[in-house]
C-alpha cells in the first residue's frame, strides 16, 4: 500500500463524513485527464459506490435568462430549510465558447452557496460537451456518497445538453418564460418531451395573468405530447423564483413522482437503462481511445482521408482497408 492509496482511503472517509472540502478535492481528482489519478480516482469510486444511489436526481433547464440560478437558490435553500442536503452541479455546454461557466459566476445562488446543507460545484470550464458530461455522472456519485440527498443538475436549454442531463436524472424540470409566444413551437416540443414538469416563471406582479394564460397554452399542448416518463402526465405550472412562490409545490409533485415511479417500478427500471447506457459509452469511448493510441493507425488513417478527399477511394471502401490490416 503506497502513501497515497492511504490518502485516497482516507479522502473516502472524509467524503462519506460530509467534509466539503474533502468533497470538493475528490472531484478535482476525478476531473483531472492526468493518467496517473486515473488510478486514484477510480478507486476512490471503486470506494464510494456502495453508497450511491439514495437521493433524488433532478435536472433543471431553461434559455439564458429564464431563471435557472434564480429558482435554484430559491429552491435549494427552501429544500435546505427542510433538512435535506442539496448539491447543485452544472453541464455547460458553451462553457468553452463564451469563457465563463454557468456556474462559475460566485454572486450567483449567494444564499444557498452559504447554507451548510449545500455544495455547489461550479460547472467545470475546459471541454467540450463530449468531455464535460462524462465526469458529470462520477461527480454525481460523490455528492451521493457524501450525503447529499437531492441533486439538482443544471444544464442551459441550446439543445443538445439537455438529453445529456434528461440520461442521467430521475425528474426533469423545464423552466420556460410567460409570453415566449412563437418561440414556443418549434424547438420547445422535443424538449416538452423530455420534462416531467413545466414551470412557467416569473408569475409575479404584473405578470401573472400572462403567467396563467402561458400554463393553460402549454397545458394544452402537453396533452397531445408524449409522456417522458410513462403514465406521468407533464404539467405545466406558474412560480415566481424570486418571490418563493409556488416552491413547495414543485416539490410536493416531485414526490408524489417518485412515489409514483416507485411504485410501478419505473424510478428503478429507469436509473438501471441509464446504468447500461453509460456502460455501452463508456465502451465505444474506450474502444475509440484505443484505437487511435497507435501512431501507425493514426498516420494510416490521415493518408486514406487525403484519398478519400482525392476521390480515390470511397470513405466505405477506406474504411475496409482500415480494418483489414
Ligand atoms: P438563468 O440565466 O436561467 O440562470 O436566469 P437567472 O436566474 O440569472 O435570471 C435572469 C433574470 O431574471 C434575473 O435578472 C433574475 O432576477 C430574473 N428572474 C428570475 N426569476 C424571476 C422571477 O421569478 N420573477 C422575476 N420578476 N424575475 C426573475
Amino acid at each position: 500500500v503506497n502513501k497515497r492509496e492511504l490518502s485516497v482511503a482516507s479522502l473516502a472517509d472524509d467524503i462519506r463524513a460530509g467534509s466539503k472540502q474533502a468533497l470538493a478535492k475528490g472531484i478535482t481528482l476525478i476531473e483531472s485527464v492526468k493518467a496517473e489519478d486515473r488510478i486514484y480516482a477510480n478507486e476512490l469510486l471503486e470506494r464510494l459506490y456502495p453508497y450511491t444511489g439514495n437521493c433524488i436526481r433532478i435536472g433543471i433547464t431553461g434559455v439564458p435568462g429564464a431563471g435557472k440560478s434564480t429558482f435554484i437558490e430559491s429552491f435549494g435553500t427552501m429544500l435546505c430549510e427542510q433538512h435535506n442536503r442539496v448539491a447543485v452541479l452544472a453541464i455547460d455546454p458553451s462553457s468553452t465558447r463564451n469563457g465563463g461557466s454557468i456556474l462559475g459566476d460566485k454572486t450567483r445562488m449567494e444564499t444557498l452557496a452559504r447554507h451548510p446543507s449545500a455544495f455547489i460545484r461550479p460547472s467545470p470550464t475546459a471541454g467540450t460537451l463530449g468531455g464535460v458530461h462524462k465526469k458529470t455522472r462520477e461527480t454525481m456519485m460523490l455528492c451521493e456518497a457524501a450525503g447529499y440527498n437531492i441533486l439538482l443538475i443544471e444544464t442551459v436549454g441550446v439543445g443538445q445538453s439537455e438529453t445529456l442531463v434528461r440520461n442521467m436524472v430521475d425528474f426533469f424540470l423545464l423552466l420556460v418564460l410567460t409570453g415566449a409566444g412563437d418561440e414556443l413551437q418549434g424547438m420547445k416540443k422535443g424538449i416538452m418531451e423530455i420534462a416531467d414538469l413545466l414551470l412557467v416563471n416569473k408569475s409575479d406582479g404584473e405578470n401573472v395573468p400572462v403567467a396563467k394564460r402561458a400554463v393553460r397554452e402549454f397545458n394544452q399542448l402537453l396533452h397531445f405530447l408524449q409522456p417522458a416518463t410513462p403514465e406521468w402526465q407533464t404539467k405545466a405550472m406558474a412560480v415566481s423564483s424570486l418571490k418563493k412562490d409556488g416552491l413547495d409545490d414543485v416539490w410536493t409533485i416531485i414526490e408524489a413522482f417518485v412515489k409514483f415511479t416507485k411504485e410501478n417500478d419505473y424510478f428503478e427500471s429507469r436509473r438501471n437503462q441509464q446504468l447500461t447506457d453509460w456502460f455501452t459509452q463508456m465502451i465505444h469511448d474506450r474502444l475509440v481511445e484505443q484505437f487511435f493510441v497507435s501512431n501507425t493507425t493514426r498516420d494510416t488513417v490521415k493518408q486514406l482521408e487525403k484519398r478519400i478527399l482525392l476521390g480515390e477511394v470511397s470513405p466505405s471502401n477506406a474504411l475496409d482497408e482500415l480494418f483489414s490490416k
